[in-house]
């Protein structure tokens, strides 16, 4: 009897695309994945951005309207929407994302896939008349040789089936943004400072493959914008009609 159900449960891990049926985060049993990629206990302690939240680039606020990054200098893009707050255990699992754990990747990118469809603002138009183009913030080729993936096109990847899944018209480009200028860390950083970090390491590749384009920026935090605002900059002075930012988790406001 064990000898069949264990048979039966490796058939069920092969089914469960080679991972078994463990949360991504701590590996604990989940029955249903992966239809749930984190146990009940991993998820409760994620931090959701579902409150108030900036009208522009979309990070948890203290009060209605515009957060105060935005206010002092606005960012390029048109919208920021991003599911979690960059904050405790839920910034250590996204963290993990590109320290080596880029199966994590697929949760967020989900989630991200979902807020989006509820909040970024007519939506529906892309069921048809409309296809949005889905392009990662790059890395240098040496930072991605050194790491051996981008977490921002691991996300990309997920983001695209999800929607197709729900039934919008997506493309994706992996080539048409690039990192030609490595910058320094940026933890640190003022807003000032990290703008002028990141000024001229982005350069679009194929602009016209940004022609008229709604274009879904994505990346896994908000922190000041400097960085999506720079590439929004690129984007949209090659010709893109809108670029929208979407990352997995954002840093709230603070006093
Ligand atoms: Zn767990
Ligand atoms: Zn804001």
């Amino acid at each position: 009897m064990w000898k069949i159900f264990s048979r039966l449960k490796t058939t069920f891990r092969a089914y469960a695309d080679e991972h078994g049926f463990t949360c991504d985060v701590c590996g604990a049993e989940v029955f249903d994945y992966p239809n749930h990629r984190l146990c009940g206990t991993c998820e409760k302690t994620l931090l959701k951005n579902d409150g108030r939240i900036c009208e522009k680039c979309g990070r948890k606020t203290l009060a209605d309207g515009i957060c105060l990054t935005c206010k002092a200098e606005p960012p390029a893009f048109t919208r920021g929407f991003s599911p979690f707050v960059y904050r405790g255990d839920t910034a250590s699992y996204v963290n993990r994302i590109k320290n080596g754990n880029p199966r994590l990747a697929l949760f967020f990118a989900e989630r991200m896939a979902e807020y989006f469809l509820a909040h970024c603002p007519n939506v529906e138009r892309f069921q048809g008349e409309e296809r949005l183009l889905l392009v990662a913030v790059p890395l240098t080729q040496e930072k991605m040789r050194l790491r051996g993936y981008n977490q921002a096109e691991e996300f990309v990847k997920r983001i695209a089936i999800r929607l197709q899944e729900r039934g919008y018209c997506v493309e994706t480009d992996k080539e048409l943004l690039v990192k030609t200028k490595e910058t320094l860390e940026q933890k640190h950083m003022s807003y000032h400072e990290r703008q002028e970090n990141v000024s001229g390491a982005y350069h679009v590749h194929k602009r016209k493959a940004c022609q008229g384009k709604t274009i879904v920026l994505v990346d896994d935090i908000l922190t000041t914008g400097a960085t999506a605002s720079e590439c929004a900059k690129r984007l949209l002075g090659a010709g893109a009609k809108e670029v929208y930012f979407l990352s997995s988790a954002s840093v709230p406001e603070h006093k």
